[in-house]
């Protein structure tokens, strides 16, 4: 369908006899080494969706000012606005995900002490530490630019779907992403499982978080409030919200399902959701309330709107699985007070995302790009 220019072949391998010099690191442990690289395939696959992802941007908008319906650009109308602001949002929150898991992976490589015999195992320790957010970039990134890839098509009409224009190609080959260097289906119950896991062995304090969550419920204290005037203080307490519906349904799910769990794939895939946005929102607010606290505020503009716009489609998409999850969960009076909690969480007064996209779109559309460097 895609990729022409790799070339896939099966290859196999039977009865080779391999020299003791040729043995790449130990024998029968290949395999540690095999998942570690699928870690770093994940997290290059999901950054590079990002370049991707603003290549097609500048076919649409370059299209969009080209191709005109009743006299006008295409770009004026509302609706290919909306895509393009949509396409803008998405892939800010993608590239806030990749700094962020780039820049924390590369700190813990500046610790491994290179050219020493320990080199190699410490290299994989830290691959292996942010495994959860490789598959995290992986997931979210390709299916970004799945949508956008998508879009730009659209954008193109008709002549999308011919093979001279660019952006019929961008479709076919960005399509493997979403199957390669695990599916996204395994990624999203590897994101689970592996937290789990990590819960399971003390390295991760899920189990005191669900049970604060508990007690929370119980007492029906107001959840902690930014004060309004704050800039992105809504989507701080809607991205605190998303992660607190993740261990509400995670925490149901466990205690409902205990090792049965793994059969109930759906409401892994719907928390693998909620963990994956929780992600995102924040990998977003945190690049966004860096850009506020560098620049002046009209500096900080575009961010805020990028973000904003994320994160209002991301709290959508949340309650969403979350009520689908817990409803397969909980049912009578149990299930209506998981969901008044859950409602709880992500209170909110939703953002005019309509003109949010608007300015974003107009923003590509002044300067043939994606806005944000
Ligand atoms: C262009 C291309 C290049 C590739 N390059 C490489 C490469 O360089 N190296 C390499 O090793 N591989 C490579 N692959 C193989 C690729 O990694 C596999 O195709 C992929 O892992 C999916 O495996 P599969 O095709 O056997 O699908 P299957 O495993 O049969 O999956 C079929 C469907 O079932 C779902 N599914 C399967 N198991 C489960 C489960 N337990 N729970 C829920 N859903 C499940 C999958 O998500 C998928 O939707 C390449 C593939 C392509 C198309």
């Amino acid at each position: 369908m895609g990729i022409r220019g790799s070339s896939t072949t099966p290859l196999n391998l039977e009865n080779v006899p391999v020299p003791v010099e040729n043995v790449l690191g130990e024998i029968g442990k290949g395999h540690q080494i095999a998942f570690n690289i699928l870690n770093v395939g994940r997290l290059k696959l999901g950054a590079g969706c990002v370049g991707g992802a603003k290549y097609l941007l500048v076919e649409a908008l370059r299209w969009a000012k080209q191709r005109t319906a009743f006299g006008h650009p295409i770009a004026d109308l509302g609706l290919i606005k909306e895509k393009l602001g949509e396409m803008i949002a998405k892939t800010y929150a993608v590239e806030s995900m990749s700094y962020r898991t780039t820049g924390m992976i590369e700190q813990l490589l500046e610790g491994v002490h290179q050219g020493a015999p320990t080199a190699s195992a410490e290299t994989l320790a830290a691959l292996q530490e942010y495994a959860v957010e490789c598959s995290i970039l992986k997931v979210m990134g390709t299916e970004a630019l799945h949508f956008i890839a998508d879009e730009s098509v659209q954008i193109f009409g008709g002549y999308g779907f011919s093979s001279e224009y660019e952006v019929e190609r961008g479709f076919r080959d960005q399509r493997v992403n979403r199957i390669f260097e695990g599916t996204n289906e395994i990624n999203r119950l590897l994101i689970v499982d592996m937290l789990l896991k990590r819960s399971m062995k003390g390295q991760l304090a899920l189990i005191p978080a669900a049970e604060k969550l508990a007690d929370e419920a119980l007492s029906l204290a107001p959840s902690e409030a930014t004060p309004d005037e704050a800039p992105l203080a809504e989507e701080t307490r809607l991205a605190e919200g998303v992660k607190k519906s993740a261990l509400l349904v995670a925490g149901s799910a466990v205690r409902k399902y205990m090792m049965g769990l793994e059969k109930e794939q759906e409401i892994i895939g719907a928390t693998s959701n909620l963990v994956m946005e929780s992600y995102a929102m924040e990998s977003a607010l945190l690049r966004a309330g860096k850009k506020i606290e560098k620049s002046s505020p009209d500096g900080a503009a575009w961010d805020v709107d990028a973000a904003r716009t994320y994160l209002h489609a991301a709290a959508d998409r949340a309650e969403s699985d979350a009520r689908r999850a817990l409803a397969r969960i909980a049912e009578g009076d149990m299930l209506r007070t998981q969901l008044a909690l859950l409602r709880r969480f992500l209170k909110r007064t939703p953002a005019d995302t309509i003109g949010l996209k608007r300015r974003l779109a107009d923003r590509a559309l002044e300067l043939n790009r994606y806005p944000f460097a």
